[in-house]
Protein backbone atom coordinates (compact mmCIF):
# COMPACT_ATOMS: atom_id res chain seq x y z
CA UNK A 1 0.00 0.00 0.00
CA UNK A 2 1.43 3.68 -0.73
CA UNK A 3 -0.11 5.03 2.01
CA UNK A 4 2.21 2.65 4.61
CA UNK A 5 5.56 4.54 3.13
CA UNK A 6 4.08 7.92 4.24
CA UNK A 7 5.77 8.79 7.80
CA UNK A 8 4.21 10.15 10.70
CA UNK A 9 0.37 11.28 9.50
CA UNK A 10 -1.28 8.14 10.72
CA UNK A 11 -4.37 10.18 11.39
CA UNK A 12 -5.29 11.84 8.13
CA UNK A 13 -4.65 8.70 6.92
CA UNK A 14 -6.41 6.45 9.01
CA UNK A 15 -9.18 9.09 8.23
CA UNK A 16 -8.74 9.02 4.62
CA UNK A 17 -8.98 5.07 4.63
CA UNK A 18 -11.84 4.76 6.37
CA UNK A 19 -13.76 7.20 4.19
CA UNK A 20 -12.46 5.39 1.43
CA UNK A 21 -13.66 1.59 2.42
CA UNK A 22 -16.82 3.27 3.39
CA UNK A 23 -17.44 4.92 0.44
CA UNK A 24 -17.84 8.25 2.16
CA UNK A 25 -14.89 9.88 0.06
CA UNK A 26 -15.68 13.85 -0.10
CA UNK A 27 -15.02 15.53 -3.32
CA UNK A 28 -12.87 18.33 -2.27
CA UNK A 29 -10.24 17.90 0.25
CA UNK A 30 -7.45 20.56 1.72
CA UNK A 31 -4.45 19.35 3.05
CA UNK A 32 -2.82 21.80 5.06
CA UNK A 33 1.01 21.44 6.75
CA UNK A 34 4.13 22.69 6.79
CA UNK A 35 6.71 21.79 3.72
CA UNK A 36 7.60 18.28 3.18
CA UNK A 37 5.39 16.81 5.87
CA UNK A 38 3.72 14.26 3.44
CA UNK A 39 0.38 16.23 2.02
CA UNK A 40 1.57 15.68 -1.65
CA UNK A 41 1.92 11.85 -0.75
CA UNK A 42 -0.67 11.26 1.11
CA UNK A 43 -2.84 13.18 -2.16
CA UNK A 44 -1.16 11.07 -4.80
CA UNK A 45 -1.87 8.04 -2.57
CA UNK A 46 -5.41 8.88 -2.01
CA UNK A 47 -5.63 9.19 -5.96
CA UNK A 48 -3.74 5.87 -6.10
CA UNK A 49 -6.17 3.95 -4.08
CA UNK A 50 -9.45 5.30 -6.05
CA UNK A 51 -7.48 4.47 -9.51
CA UNK A 52 -6.04 1.28 -8.62
CA UNK A 53 -6.88 -1.82 -10.69
CA UNK A 54 -6.95 -3.94 -7.57
CA UNK A 55 -8.94 -1.27 -6.22
CA UNK A 56 -6.34 -1.00 -2.65
CA UNK A 57 -3.48 1.33 -3.91
CA UNK A 58 -1.45 -1.78 -4.02
CA UNK A 59 1.37 0.80 -5.07
CA UNK A 60 2.85 -1.93 -7.46
CA UNK A 61 0.47 -1.96 -10.50
CA UNK A 62 0.70 -0.13 -13.55
CA UNK A 63 -1.95 2.59 -12.68
CA UNK A 64 -0.60 2.90 -8.84
CA UNK A 65 3.13 3.68 -10.02
CA UNK A 66 1.67 6.16 -13.09
CA UNK A 67 -0.55 8.35 -10.55
CA UNK A 68 2.72 8.60 -7.89
CA UNK A 69 4.73 9.36 -10.46
CA UNK A 70 2.36 12.16 -11.60
CA UNK A 71 1.66 10.78 -14.62
CA UNK A 72 -1.69 9.39 -14.95
CA UNK A 73 -4.06 11.03 -17.72
CA UNK A 74 -6.62 11.27 -15.45
CA UNK A 75 -4.74 13.06 -13.01
CA UNK A 76 -4.40 16.89 -13.13
CA UNK A 77 -1.82 18.28 -11.43
CA UNK A 78 -1.90 22.21 -10.98
CA UNK A 79 1.40 24.61 -9.69
CA UNK A 80 1.44 28.66 -9.58
CA UNK A 81 2.52 29.68 -12.63
CA UNK A 82 5.53 32.06 -11.35
CA UNK A 83 4.10 33.42 -8.47
CA UNK A 84 0.13 32.62 -8.18
CA UNK A 85 -2.56 30.35 -9.60
CA UNK A 86 -3.75 31.90 -13.00
CA UNK A 87 -7.30 31.42 -13.96
CA UNK A 88 -5.98 30.18 -17.55
CA UNK A 89 -4.80 27.34 -15.65
CA UNK A 90 -8.45 27.12 -14.06
CA UNK A 91 -10.02 26.96 -16.85
CA UNK A 92 -7.87 24.44 -18.78
CA UNK A 93 -8.54 22.67 -15.62
CA UNK A 94 -12.17 22.80 -16.10
CA UNK A 95 -12.34 21.97 -19.87
CA UNK A 96 -10.24 18.51 -18.47
CA UNK A 97 -12.99 17.71 -15.60
CA UNK A 98 -15.57 17.78 -17.98
CA UNK A 99 -14.38 14.94 -20.61
CA UNK A 100 -14.50 11.34 -19.62
CA UNK A 101 -11.87 9.59 -18.02
CA UNK A 102 -9.47 8.11 -20.38
CA UNK A 103 -8.75 5.17 -17.76
CA UNK A 104 -9.67 5.93 -14.21
CA UNK A 105 -13.27 5.51 -12.84
CA UNK A 106 -13.08 9.10 -12.16
CA UNK A 107 -11.01 12.20 -12.73
CA UNK A 108 -8.71 13.39 -10.29
CA UNK A 109 -6.81 17.18 -9.50
CA UNK A 110 -4.12 18.10 -7.13
CA UNK A 111 -3.71 21.58 -6.43
CA UNK A 112 -0.32 22.81 -5.06
CA UNK A 113 0.01 25.91 -3.21
CA UNK A 114 -3.78 26.59 -2.67
CA UNK A 115 -3.25 29.95 -0.71
CA UNK A 116 -1.78 31.25 -4.21
CA UNK A 117 -5.21 31.48 -5.98
CA UNK A 118 -5.70 35.31 -7.13
CA UNK A 119 -9.35 36.17 -6.65
CA UNK A 120 -9.93 36.02 -10.68
CA UNK A 121 -8.97 32.26 -10.60
CA UNK A 122 -10.26 31.54 -7.15
CA UNK A 123 -13.56 32.45 -8.37
CA UNK A 124 -13.12 30.36 -11.38
CA UNK A 125 -12.33 27.06 -8.74
CA UNK A 126 -15.53 28.00 -6.99
CA UNK A 127 -18.03 26.58 -8.92
CA UNK A 128 -16.23 23.20 -9.49
CA UNK A 129 -15.41 23.23 -6.09
CA UNK A 130 -18.65 23.01 -5.39
CA UNK A 131 -20.07 20.55 -7.90
CA UNK A 132 -17.00 19.04 -9.49
CA UNK A 133 -17.84 17.58 -13.31
CA UNK A 134 -17.71 13.82 -13.72
CA UNK A 135 -17.38 13.50 -9.49
CA UNK A 136 -14.13 14.39 -9.99
CA UNK A 137 -11.54 13.96 -6.70
CA UNK A 138 -10.02 17.55 -5.88
CA UNK A 139 -7.07 17.83 -3.17
CA UNK A 140 -6.05 21.04 -2.45
CA UNK A 141 -2.50 21.07 -0.46
CA UNK A 142 -1.35 24.49 1.36
CA UNK A 143 1.32 25.19 3.81
CA UNK A 144 -0.73 28.00 5.39
CA UNK A 145 -4.49 27.90 5.41
CA UNK A 146 -5.15 31.08 6.75
CA UNK A 147 -3.68 32.92 3.57
CA UNK A 148 -6.63 31.09 1.69
CA UNK A 149 -9.32 32.69 0.24
CA UNK A 150 -11.96 31.70 2.59
CA UNK A 151 -14.45 30.90 0.05
CA UNK A 152 -12.32 28.23 -1.36
CA UNK A 153 -11.28 26.45 2.20
CA UNK A 154 -14.92 26.48 3.21
CA UNK A 155 -16.09 24.16 0.53
CA UNK A 156 -13.09 21.66 0.93
CA UNK A 157 -13.11 19.20 4.12
CA UNK A 158 -9.84 20.68 5.83
CA UNK A 159 -7.52 17.79 7.01
CA UNK A 160 -4.23 19.25 9.10
CA UNK A 161 -1.37 17.67 8.50
CA UNK A 162 0.91 17.08 11.73
CA UNK A 163 4.51 18.76 11.55
CA UNK A 164 6.79 15.43 12.06
CA UNK A 165 8.23 15.19 15.39
CA UNK A 166 12.11 15.25 15.74
CA UNK A 167 12.49 11.66 16.76
CA UNK A 168 10.33 10.49 14.40
CA UNK A 169 12.43 12.13 11.60
CA UNK A 170 15.82 11.40 13.12
CA UNK A 171 14.62 7.30 13.27
CA UNK A 172 13.33 7.35 9.15
CA UNK A 173 16.91 9.46 8.55
CA UNK A 174 18.49 6.40 10.42
CA UNK A 175 16.39 3.88 8.41
CA UNK A 176 17.83 5.46 5.05
CA UNK A 177 21.04 5.06 6.29
CA UNK A 178 22.17 8.34 7.95
CA UNK A 179 24.27 8.03 11.01
CA UNK A 180 22.48 9.03 14.28
CA UNK A 181 24.49 11.93 14.90
CA UNK A 182 23.96 13.71 11.55
CA UNK A 183 20.01 12.43 11.52
CA UNK A 184 19.45 14.12 14.98
CA UNK A 185 20.92 17.56 13.66
CA UNK A 186 18.84 17.58 10.57
CA UNK A 187 15.83 16.29 12.03
CA UNK A 188 16.40 19.43 14.77
CA UNK A 189 17.00 21.86 12.10
CA UNK A 190 14.15 20.52 9.65
CA UNK A 191 10.99 22.15 11.67
CA UNK A 192 8.93 19.21 11.31
CA UNK A 193 9.66 18.37 7.42
CA UNK A 194 11.09 14.98 6.73
CA UNK A 195 12.03 16.72 2.73
CA UNK A 196 14.22 19.43 4.04
CA UNK A 197 15.71 17.14 7.15
CA UNK A 198 16.28 14.39 4.23
CA UNK A 199 17.64 17.35 1.82
CA UNK A 200 20.14 18.61 5.12
CA UNK A 201 20.98 15.16 5.64
CA UNK A 202 22.32 14.30 1.98
CA UNK A 203 24.24 17.77 2.11
CA UNK A 204 27.74 16.61 0.70
CA UNK A 205 29.49 19.67 2.93
CA UNK A 206 27.18 18.18 6.23
CA UNK A 207 29.28 15.82 7.76
CA UNK A 208 32.59 17.97 7.27
CA UNK A 209 30.78 21.30 8.97
CA UNK A 210 29.53 18.93 11.78
CA UNK A 211 33.02 17.97 12.50
CA UNK A 212 34.65 20.80 12.69
CA UNK A 213 31.61 22.90 13.98
CA UNK A 214 32.51 20.17 16.68
CA UNK A 215 35.67 20.87 16.77
CA UNK A 216 35.65 24.32 17.03
CA UNK A 217 33.18 23.92 20.04
CA UNK A 218 34.78 21.74 21.71
CA UNK A 219 38.21 24.39 21.93
CA UNK A 220 35.64 26.35 23.80
CA UNK A 221 33.73 29.52 22.07
CA UNK A 222 35.51 32.01 24.49
CA UNK A 223 38.62 31.10 22.55
CA UNK A 224 38.67 33.74 20.08
CA UNK A 225 42.04 32.66 17.89
CA UNK A 226 40.24 29.37 17.36
CA UNK A 227 36.95 31.27 16.41
CA UNK A 228 39.03 33.26 13.81
CA UNK A 229 40.47 29.94 12.40
CA UNK A 230 37.34 28.55 12.22
CA UNK A 231 35.28 31.34 10.24
CA UNK A 232 38.11 31.37 7.60
CA UNK A 233 37.71 28.03 7.18
CA UNK A 234 33.59 28.25 7.16
CA UNK A 235 33.25 31.50 5.68
CA UNK A 236 34.15 31.15 2.22
CA UNK A 237 30.99 30.62 0.30
CA UNK A 238 27.66 31.77 1.19
CA UNK A 239 25.97 28.19 1.68
CA UNK A 240 28.94 26.92 4.34
CA UNK A 241 28.06 29.78 6.23
CA UNK A 242 24.40 29.43 6.74
CA UNK A 243 25.24 25.95 7.42
CA UNK A 244 27.62 26.78 9.95
CA UNK A 245 25.06 29.11 11.61
CA UNK A 246 22.64 26.15 11.77
CA UNK A 247 25.25 23.51 13.39
CA UNK A 248 25.68 26.60 15.70
CA UNK A 249 22.20 26.49 16.43
CA UNK A 250 22.47 23.16 17.17
CA UNK A 251 24.98 23.62 19.22
CA UNK A 252 23.42 26.03 21.27
CA UNK A 253 20.78 24.39 21.46
CA UNK A 254 22.20 21.34 23.33
CA UNK A 255 23.57 24.08 25.99
CA UNK A 256 19.72 25.33 26.46
CA UNK A 257 18.65 21.97 27.22
CA UNK A 258 21.56 21.07 29.13
CA UNK A 259 20.44 24.26 31.56
CA UNK A 260 17.05 23.13 31.33
CA UNK A 261 17.56 19.79 32.47
CA UNK A 262 16.25 18.84 29.28
CA UNK A 263 17.97 15.12 28.15
CA UNK A 264 17.64 15.56 24.14
CA UNK A 265 20.89 16.01 22.89
CA UNK A 266 22.20 16.41 19.29
CA UNK A 267 25.64 16.05 20.04
CA UNK A 268 25.98 13.66 23.00
CA UNK A 269 29.48 13.11 22.62
CA UNK A 270 30.13 16.74 23.29
CA UNK A 271 28.38 16.54 26.09
CA UNK A 272 31.70 18.18 28.58
CA UNK A 273 31.75 20.93 26.21
CA UNK A 274 28.28 21.84 26.27
CA UNK A 275 27.77 21.19 30.67
CA UNK A 276 30.38 23.59 30.70
CA UNK A 277 29.48 26.24 28.18
CA UNK A 278 25.87 26.09 29.91
CA UNK A 279 27.39 26.79 33.29
CA UNK A 280 28.53 29.67 31.72
CA UNK A 281 26.20 31.38 29.97
CA UNK A 282 23.03 32.76 31.24
CA UNK A 283 19.84 31.68 29.52
CA UNK A 284 19.28 35.32 28.62
CA UNK A 285 22.63 35.75 27.42
CA UNK A 286 21.65 32.50 25.08
CA UNK A 287 18.63 33.77 23.82
CA UNK A 288 20.77 37.04 22.61
CA UNK A 289 23.64 34.42 20.76
CA UNK A 290 20.34 33.04 19.13
CA UNK A 291 19.31 36.25 17.37
CA UNK A 292 22.63 37.37 17.13
CA UNK A 293 22.81 34.48 14.78
CA UNK A 294 19.45 35.30 13.06
CA UNK A 295 20.83 38.14 12.37
CA UNK A 296 23.98 37.21 10.99
CA UNK A 297 22.04 34.75 8.69
CA UNK A 298 20.26 37.93 7.16
CA UNK A 299 23.08 40.07 6.37
CA UNK A 300 24.31 36.92 4.59
CA UNK A 301 21.39 36.69 2.91
CA UNK A 302 21.66 40.67 2.07
CA UNK A 303 25.21 39.77 0.42
CA UNK A 304 27.22 40.65 3.38
CA UNK A 305 30.74 39.08 3.09
CA UNK A 306 30.15 35.53 5.07
CA UNK A 307 33.81 35.46 6.37
CA UNK A 308 33.19 39.39 7.91
CA UNK A 309 29.50 38.16 9.21
CA UNK A 310 30.66 35.56 11.24
CA UNK A 311 34.16 37.57 12.22
CA UNK A 312 31.16 39.99 13.43
CA UNK A 313 29.31 36.69 15.06
CA UNK A 314 31.96 34.83 16.69
CA UNK A 315 33.77 38.20 18.66
CA UNK A 316 30.45 38.64 19.60
CA UNK A 317 29.97 34.76 21.12
CA UNK A 318 34.26 34.81 22.75
CA UNK A 319 32.44 37.20 25.20
CA UNK A 320 30.31 35.13 27.85
ZN1 LIG B 1 -2.53 -0.51 -7.58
Amino acid sequence: MVFSDIVGQDTCITFLRRALTTGKLGHAYLFEGVEGCGKRLTALALVASTFCAHHTGCGTCPVCRKVMAGQHPDLHIIEPDGTAIKIAQIRELQQELVLRPYEAPRKACIIESAERFNPSSGNALLKTLEEPPGNALMILLTTNGEAMLPTIRSRCQRLRFASLGEETISRFLVSEGATLETARLAAAQAGGSLARAQELAATDSFATQQELTGRLFSLRLADIKNLFIASERQGTDRDTALGTLTLLEGLLRDVLFAQQGVDQRIFPELAPCIEQEAALRSPAALAGIFSQITATRQAIQRNVSPQLALDVLFMKLARP
